[in-house]
């Protein structure tokens, strides 16, 4: 199998490589920055420590504030007006997943123009404005892979996009931006990395170069998780968290996500669900209907997690890593959708759409067990 990889051109990985923006933006040559955060994030200090060395460095900028969580395309646009307000030659995000999606869905629309909605898969758009991406959870690895996921405010649908034209040219990775990350955040942004890892090494476009980072990343979030959220300053766990969020990015970028996400996505878009919460409600019993299908993978997985002995059978690891998924998400305390405050009526109502989004992204036709509409439809029903 031939595997084609694709990789940010400047990785900068550890403490204070935020504080690298200035000489990021030299080394590309590029000038004149538009940064794009979300509010909580201008408000808590973290976009000051871009402004002022920039204002050192006299490099004018502006700044888009306004990103929402799970961007729809309505503030995609209005950080595109800001984009066109001036002659700027590159988007920088500050923040988690939802900004760093902006920014790149703005570099894209800046450069070809249109609509949002006509770069949706299976289109693949291949140019934009330059981005350098400061990822501040841990996380959906954005900083590293050629995505966006954008809502279309008028049909709810959330839309996957990609091409290299999403990629960053630098991600600037710094666990120190993670520790203010409250402890529910911490769960569900490890969880969506989690899920990252463990979807690539199953995923039917795996391939040797993946798989490595695939089970590093997925074994350092097992084991550092629950320490993470008990205790946000414990730089070690935020540390390696932050690293094998941006490594999970890279292993799914370049094998795919499979049925977890193809599921998760029509969740978040219709019931507002934080995207790596809707993951954890899935990601139990999706693994629990697809082991069947690529033993030898999951209990691989399980024994590299450490959930599993090489003792074990590839039927008993699988059982083991269905078991420590579960234990795990009692233990971040993951609702269901139930219990999330969904009503049954909504829930049901829309299992059919729900179904149809998650089919028509492609992600579940990479799963070890392809499902069938009715097969989506019946996990559906299984995690209410
Ligand atoms: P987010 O960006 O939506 O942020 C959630 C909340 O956390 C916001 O209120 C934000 O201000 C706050 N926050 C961010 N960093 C913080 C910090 N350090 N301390 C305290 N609060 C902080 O969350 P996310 O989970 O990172 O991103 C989710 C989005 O990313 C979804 O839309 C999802 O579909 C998308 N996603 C994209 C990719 C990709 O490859 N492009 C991959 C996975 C997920």
């Amino acid at each position: 199998m031939l595997a084609t990889i694709n990789l940010p051109r400047i990785l900068r990985v550890g403490a204070g490589a935020s504080r690298q923006l200035v000489a990021t933006l030299a080394e590309l040559g590029l000038t004149r920055p538009l940064l794009v955060t979300d509010p909580f994030i201008k408000s808590c200090g973290y976009c000051e420590r871009l402004q002022t060395p920039l204002d050192a460095a006299g490099i004018a900028y502006g700044l888009f504030s306004d990103c929402v969580p799970d961007p729809t395309t309505d503030s995609v646009y209005a950080a595109l007006a800001v984009l066109r307000d001036r002659d700027y030659d590159c988007v920088v995000a500050l923040g988690g997943g939802s900004s760093l999606d902006t920014a790149k869905a703005v570099a894209v629309l800046a450069r070809h123009g249109g609509l949002m909605r006509d770069y949706k898969v299976p289109r693949q758009v291949d140019s934009g404005l330059p981005i350098i991406a400061i990822p501040t959870t841990a996380g959906t690895g954005s900083e590293a892979t050629r995505v966006a996921v954008i809502t279309d405010t008028q049909t709810h649908e959330k839309m996957l996009c990609m091409g290299l034209g999403l990629m960053p040219v630098a991600a600037l990775v710094d666990f120190e931006l993670t520790l203010t990350m409250p402890w529910r955040l911490t769960a569900d942004t490890g969880i969506d990395s989690l899920c990252h890892a463990l979807e690539a090494y199953v995923s039917r476009k795996a391939n040797p170069f993946t798989d490595s980072i695939a089970l590093t990343a997925m074994r350092t979030i097992y084991q550092n998780i629950r320490t993470a959220c008990a205790e946000p300053d414990n730089r070690q766990a935020r540390e390696a968290m932050m690293l094998a969020a941006t490594q999970g990015g890279i292993a799914f970028a370049n094998a795919s996500v499979t049925l977890i996400h193809g599921m998760s996505r029509p969740i978040g878009a219709l019931f507002h669900v934080p995207h790596g919460l809707s993951n954890a409600m899935l990601l139990p019993e999706v693994t629990a209907w697809s082991v069947d299908h690529a033993p030898a993978r999951y209990a691989y997985c399980a024994r590299y997690m450490g959930v599993a002995t090489d003792a074990d059978s590839d039927e008993i690891g699988c059982a083991k890593l269905v078991d420590a998924l579960r234990e795990l998400l009692v233990d971040l305390q993951v609702p269901g959708p139930q219990a999330y405050g969904i009503a049954r009526n909504d829930w049901f109502d829309s299992l059919q759409l729900m179904a149809e989004q998650a089919l028509a992204s492609g992600s579940p036709a990479n799963n070890p067990r392809i499902p069938l509409a009715q097969d989506i439809v019946q996990l559906y029903e299984r995690i209410w």
